[in-house]
């Protein structure tokens, strides 16, 4: 189809870095879980960014708290603080159930949470403990630290030398991690569901192990939730399904869904300890934890409390998972609240997933692939059981046409 969008992708692809390959579609316009393009073509968004607008497009509670921020004050680097970045700091220590002494540090991103997270882990290990751990599939960023902790080999090669001492155990092996860890350990750091990989979760018990292992050699235990965190799960971390099931690491790190939509990542450091571990000028950044950041981000957690939202997640989950398994061609639905991967049966087709994703957008859906037979799904939090429904309807007539 010729219109206006295909006239921006060119000059797109004329002007634009070609990192992403190129884009599917040009957006102008969103509201609620609906997305339109340049053409005027109109998209349920299962997606969200890649589950970050937990709030949809364009919510206006989001809009009003930011729009009257940055009319009263936007920006005002470090060297001062506003009441919002000092709300927001008390609110997420609150929600992670933080023993005293915890702090949180801001970022732009959920790779610039983690590169904290990876300073705070060379801290902590001074001259005796050179090693980190992480898991086999495991995604923590694209900057050069959080790069180093990302498994895939594709991701990190062009790039090495990367900061060293970093090693993989398979994921969700409490034996190999436990055979790992020892007193040259800094930290090990676990996605409570791995979102990259596919949606992957761990066996049961398999956090409190981790923190029972770490504990026990002294190294730190990195929760990195820069996609599960905020509600995404239904809970308001993947770590803590309850408050008495709560896993408390020495870090934490968040972004994607924190701020609606507005850039801004965190790192919450738990307890006396971990929390002086970084000094006066051993860290920084010039935007982070700005007021326009942190007020959106505030008003991104009050709307999630006062709509309910985290009942509402794991509602539409459970109503999404049932409907999903009762699909042919589905053989697997791995469900964590609203971040949801589905095994496609390989069939004909050697990577049906990604056919899918173009299958789905001509009809009207965005979803994502994260690998040949692999679909995700994560959708605003405020998506309704209609709007899924209207998707899973449709995902036969997809599923047919991208493998024919
Ligand atoms: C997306 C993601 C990151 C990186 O976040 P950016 O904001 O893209 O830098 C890190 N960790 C996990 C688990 C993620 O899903």
């Amino acid at each position: 189809m010729s219109g206006h969008g295909e006239g921006l992708l060119s000059r797109y692809t004329d002007s634009l870095l070609g990192v992403f390959g190129t884009p599917q579609k040009v957006l102008v316009r969103g509201s609620g879980v609906t997305v339109w393009d340049a053409d005027g073509r109109e998209y349920l968004d299962l997606l969200a960014g890649i589950a970050v607008n937990a709030l949809g497009h364009a919510h206006p509670g989001l809009t009003r708290a930011v729009a009257e921020q940055l009319n009263t004050l936007g920006h005002i680097s470090n060297f001062f603080t506003s009441p919002t970045q000092i709300g927001l700091a008390e609110k997420l220590l609150e929600l992670a159930h933080a023993p005293s002494g915890s702090k949180a540090f801001f970022t732009n991103s959920g790779t610039e949470a983690n590169e904290a997270a990876f300073k705070l882990a060379r801290r902590h290990g001074g001259g005796s403990r050179p090693r980190i751990i992480a898991l086999e599939h495991g995604f923590h960023g694209r900057t050069m630290g959080a790069l180093a902790m990302t498994h895939k080999p594709s991701y990190r090669e062009p790039f090495e030398p990367l900061p060293g001492g970093v090693e993989w155990v398979p994921a969700g092996d409490a034996e190999a991690l436990s055979a790992a860890v020892d007193e040259t350990v800094a930290a090990v750091i676990i996605e409570p569901v791995q979102g990259e990989a596919g949606v992957r979760g761990h066996p049961a018990g398999y956090l409190e192990q981790a923190r029972e292992i770490t504990r026990a050699a002294g190294a730190l235990l990195i929760f990195d939730e820069v996609q599960t965190g905020v509600g995404r799960t239904g809970t308001w971390f993947a770590s803590a399904p309850a408050q008495s099931a709560a896993v408390i690491p020495d870090a934490m790190t968040l972004a994607k869904g924190l701020g609606g939509g507005f850039p801004i990542g965190a790192m919450l450091t738990f307890g006396e300890h971990t929390s002086s571990l970084l000094n006066p000028g051993q860290h920084g950044t010039t935007f982070g934890g700005n007021p326009a950041a942190t007020a959106a981000a505030l008003a991104t957690l009050e709307v999630i409390e006062s709509q309910n939202l985290l009942a509402h997640v794991r509602e539409v989950s459970a109503y999404a998972r049932e409907r999903l398994e009762e699909l042919d061609f589905v053989t697997e639905v791995r469900a964590h609240g609203l971040l949801i991967g589905l095994e496609i049966a390989a069939g004909a087709a050697s990577a049906p997933a990604p056919a899918m994703v173009a299958a789905a957008l001509e009809a009207g859906f965005i979803i994502n692939a994260t690998g040949p037979t692999t679909l995700r799904l994560a959708p605003p939090l405020i998506i309704t059981t209609e709007q899924i429904q209207r998707f899973i309807d449709a995902l036969p007539e997809i599923h047919r046409r991208s493998t024919s």
